[in-house]
């Protein structure tokens, strides 16, 4: 059974008995500057002694709905990267769903471990107690690091799961949902800038070449593009080449090939102050999560004129195939929502573009103002 420690930023704070209170909390955690920085609604710590489980949930809002995101299990460094990532993945969730016009307000959760070493059937359901527990504020799905099998485990103890095989009624993986959400955002930058979103003969590079980044890959083959790939498994890059005749270059090579569009679809943090000024794409267009290492760099990308398509807009699809769920899920029903993708992006990037502003400040700027309205609405 997990236990936990809930540290509700603004309310629900408690402190279970067994556990003796730090004399001094705030500096013995360190974690409540961060939750109030961003926001953040609460931020929930489960632990499971027995099966290993350390895992942090974050819910950053739910003004628009049950906060939704998926579970990432990472060999986190340390207990402080675990909370900045889950706190940061989380806040992305929030503007992914409120820039798709979804009614979804957003979460995230982090397993700490090697998935590899630590994951098994124990652990998952010690998780899937641990979100029941929370009592629908969050609802979880796959992540980096945990498979729709995993989530099978985690929804023989709550319902709230998503993303659950196609089998059972769920919308499966996410994966090839989110490849289409950033091919069509491809596309749509491609039409902004080149008057035609007919990718054939585009140079695209694709940093991780995993679940999503290959999909794409198979999405870009079909559409004619040339492809340049990179990862840290070299198994997925002899895929991508023996599958879509792919360019294999090393991992701290690819953004700096000359390309139409880069896309970043391994982890987070790939647009930083060392890599920006070494881009020699035109676009950037790809699922990672947080792909700017910080705001500054936001401001930094913009400076050098390349286009960027916020990352929560063009990932969305594997969100957007989820809450295609709601009154039954069909491939068809979610393809034709994920590809409002297109009209949606195509209007932040011309909005950045009127208004002098960077693509993601615009973007921003959308769901904050969607946010605050449903919130004045609601008080
Ligand atoms: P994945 O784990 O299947 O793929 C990630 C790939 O990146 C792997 O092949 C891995 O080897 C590679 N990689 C890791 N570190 C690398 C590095 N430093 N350099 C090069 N390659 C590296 O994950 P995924 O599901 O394909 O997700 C990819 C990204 O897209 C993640 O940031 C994820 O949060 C984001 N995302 C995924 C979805 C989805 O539906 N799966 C939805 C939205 C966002």
């Amino acid at each position: 059974m997990a236990g936990g420690i809930d540290l509700g930023a603004a309310t629900n704070m408690w402190w279970p008995d067994r556990i003796p209170a730090p004399r001094n909390r705030r500096n013995a955690l360190g974690v409540f500057d961060s939750v109030a920085n961003e926001q953040h609604e609460s931020v929930h710590f489960g632990i499971d002694h027995a099966s290993g489980l350390q895992t942090i949930v974050a819910i950053h809002s739910t003004v628009l709905g049950p906060s939704l995101g998926g579970t990432r299990f990472y060999p986190y460094g340390s207990e402080d990267e675990a909370l900045t990532d889950v706190l940061r993945l989380s806040k992305g969730m929030t503007y992914k769903a409120a820039c798709a016009g979804l009614d979804q307000g957003g979460g995230k959760a982090v397993i700490i471990g090697d998935p590899a070493k630590l994951a098994s059937p124990a652990l998952f359901r010690a998780y899937g107690e641990f979100i029941d527990g929370l009592a629908g504020r969050y609802i979880t799905a796959e992540d980096v690091g945990t498979t729709v099998e995993n989530m099978e485990i985690v929804a023989s103890r709550t319902d709230h799961v998503s993303g659950l095989p196609t089998e059972q009624g769920g919308s499966g993986d996410p994966s090839p949902a989110t490849a289409r959400g950033v091919f069509v955002s491809q596309q749509a930058i491609a039409t902004l800038l080149w008057g035609s979103g007919d990718l054939a003969g585009r140079r695209v590079a694709i940093k991780g070449v995993g679940k999503v980044g290959m999909a794409l890959a198979g999405l870009l083959f079909d559409a004619g593009a040339d492809l340049i790939v990179a990862d840290v498994n070299d198994k997925a890059t002899e895929q991508a080449a023996t599958r879509y005749g792919a360019k294999v270059v090393a991992v701290d090579e690819i953004h700096e090939v000359h390309c139409d569009i880069f896309a970043p679809c391994a982890l987070g943090g790939d647009l930083n102050w060392s890599t920006i000024p070494a881009l020699r794409c035109t676009a950037i267009a790809g699922s990672a999560n947080n792909q700017l290492a910080t705001a500054d760099d936001g401001e930094r990308l913009t400076a050098t004129g390349i286009l960027y398509g916020p990352d929560f807009v063009v990932n969305a699809g594997g969100i957007i195939n989820i809450a295609a769920e709601a009154g039954g899920y069909t491939r068809g029903k979610a393809n034709t929502m994920i590809d409002a993708i297109f009209d949606n992006l195509t209007e932040i990037l011309t909005t950045a573009d009127r208004l002098g502003i960077g693509t993601h400040t615009a973007a921003e700027r959308v769901a904050d103002e969607r946010i605050a309205t449903v919130r004045t609405e609601t008080s």
